[in-house]
């Protein structure tokens, strides 16, 4: 065993994991998949399942497969299955030579098919949709058998035979398993295998099929295939388990792996429903899948999330049974622990209003410096200019406050961090009373220090107006303003729950000049504000913008206790 797996805390799974090895079962193997279906993009949920699966792998020295789940053609696209590769590599694990696709299988899973009709385990069925449901019976009343249900071998080799050549129209014919319409779990009341599929191009196998197999019949073939021994799934596919092992048993596959469900993720102020975000991008209610907002792995990873903080945050959370709901303060608290550590810091004033240094020469340029990071000498340090003319932020300012307020207040000093105090000794309005222009005074003494018996407790940030960079700031927020927007019954519709402020854009910024050639998704701490990157759509021909990953501090508690 790893050493990894020694400081990891133990969870139900890896239990039962530690308990077949012991016992010996797959000779101690671990062979996990990650089972996505390529019709969307890949959200923090799955990122939950993709560290639990990938993680077993990694800790028991075992193999973890991705796997793309593609038996729904119609809703299925390239364009996803290349967003769920990139996103599962980013989040920072290897499926090495393991990438399948179940549509691989379709060969298999049809001679598998034909297995269960020689067995007379599986017949065609002409009961038209309507009709099956009412033969299916409810969770109160049996079912009925279908009056197809003792069709010939023969027959029913023939008729499926011709469902895959294409005979019979859209919905016409099913090819069913023979279990027990009585059972009093309802998946085992005859599913059914293959449905026809006219006129759909599949995304692997083009127009090669137009039957295609049911999901449940599919992910056990699969896994059973793959050599898969431990298949992990969410909480909803327990009453499916039966029908995994009733299938392999059945076919008598030589491997037949265990399913593990655990419950799934869900967060708060977030949607983990790929049929909800689909509905938010169709819609243009965000910017598309990686829209900063979305809680999608490509629109955190747009925001500036580190994937470390997401793997840590799936860790915290940890793996049981229980549904459950998991606060935002959770994943907001290891996006700052990781991005404390890893950010560079930079001066950027949001909300820009220039102050003039009178006593400063004009035209001087004096290059300060300044630490990257507070407690971490080894990311070194950068040039800041200051000059005779520098922004700061409107809300560092007031013409009068109390002792409380630790700014700039007129005719009182403050430190300009990394640099010098400066005292305001006028105010310049327009004509509608705005502030235009702050006109101050420095002292060359104080330059990294209070000279002694100098009190200056306020420190603001600043940017140079002659060096600075203009630039757009997107402050964005918590998409929804509800802890469960898609749960809350008193509203028709999650759309409801749409947080107005979600996007907040300045577009008057102004950045230190070192900012000027961000890297993309690179994450800064401005001093002050919270943690920004640049956008890495939106930085396009020399111009710069960024957005905000996270604030310095939980900005929501506040409201919350108020
Ligand atoms: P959605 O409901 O968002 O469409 P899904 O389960 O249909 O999700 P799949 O592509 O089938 O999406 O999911 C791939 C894997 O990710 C499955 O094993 C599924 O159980 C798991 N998964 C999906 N959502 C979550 C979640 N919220 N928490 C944990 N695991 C999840
Ligand atoms: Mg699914």
């Amino acid at each position: 065993m790893s050493e990894k797996e020694v400081i990891k805390p133990s969870n139900f799974i890896r239990n039962i994991i530690d308990a077949d090895i012991e016992a010996g079962k797959n000779d101690g193997h671990v062979h996990t998949r990650f089972p996505p279906e390529p019709n969307g993009y890949l959200h923090i949920g799955h990122a939950k399942s993709i560290c639990l699966n990938f993680g077993l792998a990694n800790d028991y020295d075992g193999l973890c497969n991705l796997r793309f789940d593609d038996t729904n053609p119609h809703k299925e696209n390239e364009e996803f299955v290349d967003a769920i590769k990139k996103d599962v590599q980013w989040l920072g694990f290897d499926w090495e030579d393991r990438l399948f696709f179940s549509s691989d299988y379709f060969e298999q899973l049809y001679n598998y098919a034909v297995q269960l009709i020689q067995q007379g385990d599986a017949y065609v069925c002409d009961l038209n949709a309507e009709e099956t449901r009412e033969y299916r019976g409810t969770l109160t009343e049996p079912g009925k058998n279908s009056p197809y249900r003792d069709r010939s071998v023969d027959e029913n080799l023939d008729l499926f035979k011709r469902m895959r050549a294409g005979e019979f129209a859209d919905g016409s014919k099913l090819l069913r398993a023979k279990i027990d319409m009585a059972s009093p779990n309802i998946n085992m009341r005859d599913p059914a295998i293959y449905r026809i599929r006219h006129g759909v191009i599949h995304h692997q196998t083009g127009n090669e099929w137009c039957i295609y197999p049911m999901y449940d019949y599919t992910h056990c073939v699969s896994d059973a295939i793959e050599g898969v021994t431990h298949s992990v799934c969410t909480l909803e596919f327990a009453d499916h388990r039966p029908l995994y092992d009733w299938f392999l048993d059945t076919l008598k596959t030589a491997n037949h792996p265990q399913q593990i469900e655990f419950s799934r993720l869900n967060l708060q102020y977030a949607i983990t429903s790929k049929r909800k975000l689909t509905r938010l991008v169709d819609e243009n209610i965000v910017d598309g899948w990686d829209d900063p907002r979305m809680s999608t792995i490509s629109g955190m990873r747009r925001r500036g999330y580190p994937s470390a903080a997401i793997r840590e945050f799936c860790e915290r959370i940890g793996v049981t049974k229980a549904d459950n709901s998991v606060e935002m303060e959770i994943l907001d608290a290891c996006i700052r622990e990781e991005l404390n550590k890893i950010s560079p810091r930079a001066m950027a004033v949001l909300n820009p209003v220039k102050i003039v240094i009178t006593n400063y020469p004009e035209g001087q340029t004096e290059q300060l410096t300044a630490p990257n990071h507070p407690q971490n000498e080894e990311m070194g340090t950068r040039v800041v200019p200051f000059t005779r003319e520098l922004y700061i932020d409107r809300a560092d300012f007031k013409e009068e406050a109390n002792n409380k307020f630790k700014r700039l207040v007129k005719d009182k000093e403050v430190r300009l961090r990394n640099a010098y105090v400066i005292r305001c000794d006028e105010v310049i309005k327009d004509n509608d009373d705005e502030i235009v222009e702050l006109r101050c005074s420095y002292d060359p003494a104080t330059l990294g220090a209070n000279p002694e018996g100098r009190k200056v407790k306020g420190v603001i940030h600043w940017v140079s107006a002659e060096h600075g960079v203009k630039a757009q700031v997107r402050l964005y927020d918590r998409l929804f303003n509800h802890p469960h927007p898609d749960s809350d019954k008193d509203v028709e519709d999650f759309i409801a729950h749409l947080n107005p402020d979600s996007l907040i854009t300045l577009t008057d910024s102004v950045v230190e000049q070192s900012l000027s050639e961000s890297i993309p998704g690179k994450v800064y701490q401005f001093e002050r504000e919270g943690y920004f990157c640049a956008d890495s759509e939106l930085c396009r021909d020399g111009k710069l913008v960024f957005n905000r990953t996270v604030t310095l501090r939980d900005t929501w508690a506040k409201i919350e206790q108020s």
